[in-house]
């Protein structure tokens, strides 16, 4: 609808980003857009707010941007999971496979204070192959925690990431390319 097709506008794309080939789409454009920033994060806060949850976990970093202003428009704690040796206290760690190489996601031992069984929305900006988002799941559970639902802004459906997050979490994404 309009809404969707002023939200994808506000979206940028970039050739040859970080790498010859790639097409990065540049979410900052839609950050410092004042009416597309709060038309997303009200359609955030409306289907959330009956879910129910406890904490939201964001991934690095566009995963911060979104999910902490979504905690704070919820009243809930935020978590960050970050790329390896970034969180200072002791971390519980998810190895994914990369196109060349290996990658590694963190989260707190404590993130979830002690509440087992605590629902958590985990966000990131885009999913692309699903391997960062599998493996940050993975961590909400290691963390006796529940990932209620994987939010994406932006899902590229081509790559069919959701896939592997298929038997950890459902998946929900605002925009598909
Ligand atoms: P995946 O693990 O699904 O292949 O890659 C998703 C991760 O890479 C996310 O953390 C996302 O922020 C980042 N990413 C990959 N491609 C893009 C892109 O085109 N635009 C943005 N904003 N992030 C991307």
């Amino acid at each position: 609808n309009d809404q969707k097709k002023f939200l994808l506008d506000s979206i940028r794309d970039i050739p040859d980003f970080p790498k010859p080939g790639i097409l990065f789409k540049d979410i900052t454009t839609l950050l410092n857009n004042a009416e597309a920033f709060s038309l997303l994060m009200n359609h955030l806060e409306e289907r959330y707010k009956e879910f129910n949850l406890d904490f939201i976990a964001g991934i690095e970093s566009r995963g911060f941007i979104f999910g902490s202003a979504l905690a704070a428009k919820l009243g809930i704690g935020f978590v960050p999971i970050r790329k390896k040796n970034k969180l200072p206290f002791t971390t519980i760690s998810e190895k994914y496979a990369l196109e060349y190489g290996v990658d590694e996601v963190e989260i707190h031992i404590d993130a979830f204070r002690e509440k087992k069984g605590a629902r958590v929305l985990l966000i990131d900006d885009l999913i692309a192959t699903g391997g960062t988002a599998e493996a940050a799941a993975k961590l909400i559970k290691a963390a006796n925690a529940e990932c209620v639902e994987a939010c994406f802004i932006i899902n590229l459906t081509f790559l069919d990431g959701r896939k592997k997050l298929d038997e950890l979490t459902s998946v929900y994404s605002i925009l598909e390319i």
